[in-house]
């Protein structure tokens, strides 16, 4: 039985994603391991973040790293850093930042909500939003046009939740901020990889701990190592608030330093994907395929369309009952209107593909 059970939680089985509301990642053994042995111990904590943060910097090559609590704390604690730098004063006075450089730009389709809203995460760490273009098209000028002696930075969001056409590159505002002298913050939380944009020229990069990182909940800033020191300086101020934990750090380090080859993850999701295909080839009703992720990370999915008059149930209700189930299983369901569920297999415990297949069925009333 989990320790979710104990206390009569009911059993999940996340076929959706590294999702927040479902718990994140559910971790290797050798980064419990690392939490468990963490917990009982003291530590340095300003030495722990600067030792986390060599590891982050060789992991991502930036030059430093910041550990937090989260990418969301990530976008609070960098656009802190960006505002008021290492000034004592000026940290604590923050979220009031009133009369500084405190402007930070940002796509018109880049102001979304991954659980929260990106705009506010900004304005808690003093940031003042001001938002360029339409939501479906940004052009060059827009952000040139918005540059003034008050912008602190650029921020970009590169995210499956953006609007996916009509914005500019990372490459297109980094190249801006490399003629403009202003700094440029990509949050990059549920990307694959955040050495892409680190080599492109970044000046900091924000990644989640708990998604492709499988990680625990915990996050970090990478990049210029005197905008990072700054980052770790936020600690004395809104930081705070945002405390990462010593076992959160070591969690973190670990699932660093045991990051799965990215070809190997693939290989893993596509096998895993091909089976469930494989399951329902022959079934009336049910077209199921490989798909690649809409927004171009490297991840596979098994995806499965139903002919909803033929199998006389609608796909809503399908999900309904996947998620009021026993366990309850939560797919993926972006294409719900269009008859569509897709199952991550990232999320999936060792044979839970084989649960989820023989609900599904059992719901279609298939064999
Ligand atoms: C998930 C996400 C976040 C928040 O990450 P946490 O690690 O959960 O705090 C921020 N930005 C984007 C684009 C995300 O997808």
């Amino acid at each position: 039985m989990s320790i979710y059970q104990k206390y009569d939680l009911k059993q999940i089985i996340n076929a959706s994603g590294k999702m927040t509301v479902l718990g994140g990642s559910a971790v290797d053994e050798s980064v419990a391991r690392a939490m468990f042995e963490a917990a009982q111990d003291y530590v340095d904590i300003q030495e722990l973040m600067v030792k986390a943060g060599e590891i982050i910097a060789k992991v991502t090559t930036a030059e430093d790293g910041c550990p937090t609590v989260g990418a969301a704390a990530g976008i609070a604690i960098s656009t802190a850093a960006l505002i008021v730098g290492t000034n004592l004063s000026l940290i604590e006075q923050l979220p009031h930042s009133d009369g500084l450089k405190n402007e930070i730009i940002i796509q018109k389709g880049h102001l979304v909500n991954f659980g929260a809203p990106i705009a506010q995460m900004i304005r808690l760490g003093g940031g003042k939003i001001v938002e360029v273009g339409q939501v479906n098209h940004v052009a060059k000028d827009h952000i040139l046009d918005a540059i003034s002696e008050k912008t602190a930075a650029i921020f970009y969001v590169k995210s499956h939740h953006t609007v996916q056409k009509g914005m500019l590159s990372t490459a297109e505002v980094i190249e801006i901020g490399r003629e403009k002298n202003i700094p440029v913050v990509i949050d990059a939380a549920a990307e694959e990889d955040v050495k892409p944009y680190i080599q492109q020229g970044a000046n900091l990069v924000i990644f989640s701990g708990s998604k492709a990182l499988n990680g625990p909940t915990s996050g970090f800033i990478c990049g210029q190592k005197e905008l990072i020191e700054a980052c770790r300086m936020q600690y004395k101020g809104i930081g705070r608030a945002m405390k990462v934990g010593k076992e959160q750090i070591m969690g973190l380090i670990t699932a660093l330093e045991t990051k799965k080859d990215e070809a190997k993850n693939v290989q893993e999701q596509l096998q895993k994907a091909q089976w469930i295909v494989e399951q329902f080839k022959n079934i009336p009703g049910v077209s199921a395929s490989v798909v690649p992720d809409e927004a171009g990370r490297k991840i596979f999915r098994a995806q499965l369309k139903f002919d909803e008059q033929k199998l006389k149930i609608s796909t809503y209700e399908i999900i309904k009952q996947l998620e009021e189930g026993e366990p309850a299983i939560f797919t993926r369901n972006y294409y719900a209107n269009l008859g569509m569920i897709s199952i991550d297999l990232r999320p999936l415990l060792p044979g839970q593909e084989k649960i989820v297949v023989n609900r599904l069925k059992e719901i279609l009333k298939v064999q």
